[in-house]
């Protein structure tokens, strides 16, 4: 079967999902996802019909929550499927490039090789900023940049300045794609409100993290209407399936928004009690800032943490292989509950290692 497969396919190493990961435990603090799900129910009576190509009630909706119009949106299985679109429609396999910065999101890599897209990977500075300069000198010919903000999985928000200078000496044939699978846990950061002022920004959002959504598959894509457009013509004909644009719809409505505003508000409540009591833990040598529902901290002996956490049932994800990143894992923040517990079961590790 062999000769059946593209090499750049079989070289191909999928992404390492939570899911496709697999542990099993108590407590799950490994996806990023929201502790708390939303109860939304629906009828349906009409899945003899095909769904519309874009539901118009969700781009509404969506259109009300972000504050733009509905014809620059375009709906998405996820934001997932958001980066593989821009680089199937805008991209030249064998021949385009698109750049990103790790350590970042490992989608923007993993779609490139998937389409045979050239990478070119300009390493985050040690305190996890762009570096403008090596931008600046590789940018020629690159049709797409990746930039994940807040970035996962370091949790920090990249200087506003830094990324409208990007802004500002890209030429109109690169696109900006910012990814802001968190922004709601730091909203105020959006570049949402710059939209219209940059025909080559592309903003990425999701109902999979703050929204408590993850199971939905349900994102959007912030753009021009040029953007938009070509998106459509490359958009398979009925992505959003009717029960998933229903609830979604039902999520967007001003009584479930308050609801995931106050779980925004728990959730940055937990962050700033785990940190506190992290702080004094000897096995810790870095807590980073987070501007999101997670924090990377590195330890100083990663790999026995995270088979003690493992083996305790809280799972958490490792980070260590990735550039950068030696001895850090990343904890994605849980209920009160969650966060107690964890404290408690590392509380026994240092007295038992005193
Ligand atoms: C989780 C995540 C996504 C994927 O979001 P979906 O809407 O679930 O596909 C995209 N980008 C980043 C940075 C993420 O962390």
């Amino acid at each position: 079967m062999k000769h059946l497969v593209p090499r750049h396919i079989d070289a191909l190493k999928p992404y390492q999902s939570a899911r496709r990961i697999g542990l099993t435990g108590r407590i799950y603090l490994n996806a990023n996802e929201s502790p708390w799900t939303n109860t939304i129910e629906c009828k349906h009576n009409n899945l003899n019909r095909y769904p519309d190509f874009q539901p118009y009630e969700l781009l509404n909706k969506y259109s009300q929550y972000a504050g733009i119009s509905k014809k620059n949106i375009l709906i998405t299985r996820g934001a997932d499927e958001g980066i593989e679109l821009l680089m199937r429609s805008f991209c030249i396999s064998g021949n385009d490039k698109i750049m990103f910065f790790p350590p970042t999101y490992d989608m923007y890599a993993i779609n490139a090789d998937i389409f045979n897209i050239r990478k070119i990977i300009i390493p985050l500075l040690s305190n996890f900023q762009l570096d403008l300069i090596s931008i600046k000198k590789n940018i020629n010919n690159v049709k797409l940049i990746y930039v994940c903000n807040p970035n996962n999985p370091t949790g920090n928000m990249f200087l506003r300045k830094n990324i409208i200078s990007i802004l500002k000496f890209i030429p109109k044939t690169t696109l900006l794609i910012i990814d802001e699978a968190y922004i709601d846990y730091a909203i105020e950061n959006s570049f949402i409100d710059i939209l219209n002022q940059y025909t080559n920004l592309v903003i990425l959002r999701t109902l999979s993290k703050a929204f408590g959504l993850s199971s939905l598959r349900c994102g959007f894509v912030l753009s021009n209407t040029y953007v938009i457009n070509i998106l459509k013509k490359v958009l398979t004909p009925y992505p959003i399936a009717t029960p998933i644009s229903d609830i979604a719809v039902q999520s967007l409505k001003a009584g479930n928004i308050k609801y995931v505003q106050k779980n925004i508000l728990k959730i940055l409540y937990n962050k700033e009690f785990l940190v506190r009591k992290l702080k004094i833990f000897s096995c810790i040598q870095n807590i980073f800032l987070s501007q999101t529902n997670f924090i990377l901290i590195k330890f100083f002996y990663s790999e026995i943490i995270f088979q003690y956490l493992t083996s305790n049932g809280i799972i958490i994800r490792d980070q260590s292989h990735k550039l950068g990143l030696k001895d850090c894992l990343r904890i994605s923040v849980g209920t009160m509950n969650e966060c107690q517990d964890l404290i408690s079961v590392l509380s026994r590790f240092e007295t038992k290692k005193l």
